[in-house]
């Protein structure tokens, strides 16, 4: 190899291909069942096919404003004033992302130096650590422990220092299906009151949360709001990952702060789809009617289950479905969904890939985001593992 390849050095030396990429990857070179990578199955509304193409037609093909077309902000401001009753102003305080993945990286990126720490739950959704280490941060893992994975607050209080510059919350939450309940976020709130502590709330899975639960988002809490950025997903919300749109919301100096460097990773995003979801967003229908959506997949794929050797505590919220495989096997999780994924043709996530440390607490996460029939096909073949 020449000295030049031997002497490159890796900004990211311990990263390696995400998790998603390698198990839909191999789910398709062996022909199996993919429920590991968080997407549907089926198709997107004909009306939001309808409006991008349309937008096409009309010819909205070309840059959209950077902070995103004022008219989708709009339609966001007055979604968040609904559901929420909070006022956001779409002219300085709301940005359309190229996803949240955009989104989170932004935003780490604006606030995270050299040294500083920022406090990550795990399980953790696998683009904090990554984005957080390419900053020169430190990630601080508080560890949610199985199988309830709820937060200790008195651990982040004792996690907290002068180092602090952030905490990252995600409710609903990949990949544990948990929720934050209302006293977690008063917990919080009362923990980072007279500090200098930036929330990042990812909630891209907000409509989708189960049993009659509310939302507990961010912008909910007064001493919260102030110093968080909410983080939303279209991709999640509208059953279209592939199309990359997202949004942030802050206090107008934070997302000030933000757009210096939005501009700078895409300029600006998607311009037909922008104009496709100002329409479509303004319908309440179309993400009221997520949650018993939602519920009805979960509560098909638990009832087929019944009987399987796996473990199971069911979601609150997210598309997915954690199952213990404890009483099953003895092998790691990795090479557990690995053999899954080859011998029995079904691929999951192992959850080791969200810890720093890759433990292994002998749990799989499977997506439920499936039409009947492969939800259905993918628990006849679970119910027949380790029997
Ligand atoms: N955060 C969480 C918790 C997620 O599960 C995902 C995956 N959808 C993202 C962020 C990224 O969302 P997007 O696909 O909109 O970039
Ligand atoms: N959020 C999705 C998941 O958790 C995947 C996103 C991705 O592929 N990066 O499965």
């Amino acid at each position: 190899m020449s000295s030049f390849i031997n002497n490159l050095s890796s900004k990211l030396p311990t990263i390696s291909t995400s998790i998603f990429a390698v198990m839909s990857q191999m789910a398709k070179d062996h022909n199996a069942i993919n429920l590991s990578q968080g997407f549907p199955n089926f198709p997107v509304s004909k009306q939001m096919i309808e409006l991008v193409s349309k937008a096409m037609r009309q010819g909205y093909n070309q840059y959209s404003p950077m902070q995103g077309i004022i008219e989708l902000r709009e339609a966001i401001a007055e979604k968040v004033s609904i559901l929420y009753g909070i006022n956001y102003n779409p002219e300085t305080e709301i940005t359309i992302t190229a996803g949240a993945t955009e989104a989170i990286y932004g935003i780490i990126s604006a606030f995270v130096n050299q040294g500083d720490e920022v406090i990550i739950f795990a399980p953790a959704y696998d683009s904090y650590d990554p984005t957080i280490q390419i900053n020169g941060g430190k990630s601080i893992e508080i560890e949610l422990k199985a199988p309830n994975f709820k937060v200790d607050w008195q651990e982040v209080k004792n996690a907290i220092n002068y180092k602090t510059k952030m905490i990252i919350i995600n409710t609903p939450h990949n990949p544990t299906g948990t929720i934050l309940s209302k006293k977690d976020m008063q917990s919080l709130e009362a923990l980072v009151q007279d500090t200098n502590i930036i929330i990042l709330s990812d909630e891209v899975y907000e409509h989708i949360i189960f049993d009659d639960q509310k939302h507990q988002s961010a912008v909910l809490y007064k001493g919260l709001a102030e110093r968080s950025f909410v983080v939303a997903s279209f991709g999640k919300t509208f059953h279209a990952t592939g199309w990359k749109t997202g949004y942030c919301m802050a206090p107008k100096e934070l997302m000030h702060e933000f757009r210096k460097i939005h501009q700078f990773i895409v300029f600006s995003t998607n311009h037909p789809v922008q104009k496709a979801l100002s329409t479509y967003i303004k319908n309440p229908e179309n993400y009221l009617s997520l949650p018993s959506f939602f519920q009805k997949k979960r509560d098909l794929f638990l009832e087929a289950l019944k009987g399987s050797k796996f473990s199971v505590v069911p979601s609150k919220g997210t598309y997915f479905q954690l199952l213990g495989y404890e009483s099953i096997s003895e092998e790691n999780d990795l090479d557990f969904a690995i053999r899954l994924t080859k011998e029995w043709k079904i691929a999951s996530i192992p959850i080791s890939v969200f810890y720093l440390n890759n433990m292994d607490i002998k749990v799989l996460r499977f997506c439920f985001s499936k039409n009947d029939e492969t939800l259905l096909k993918a628990a006849e073949i679970i119910n027949r593992i380790g029997k």
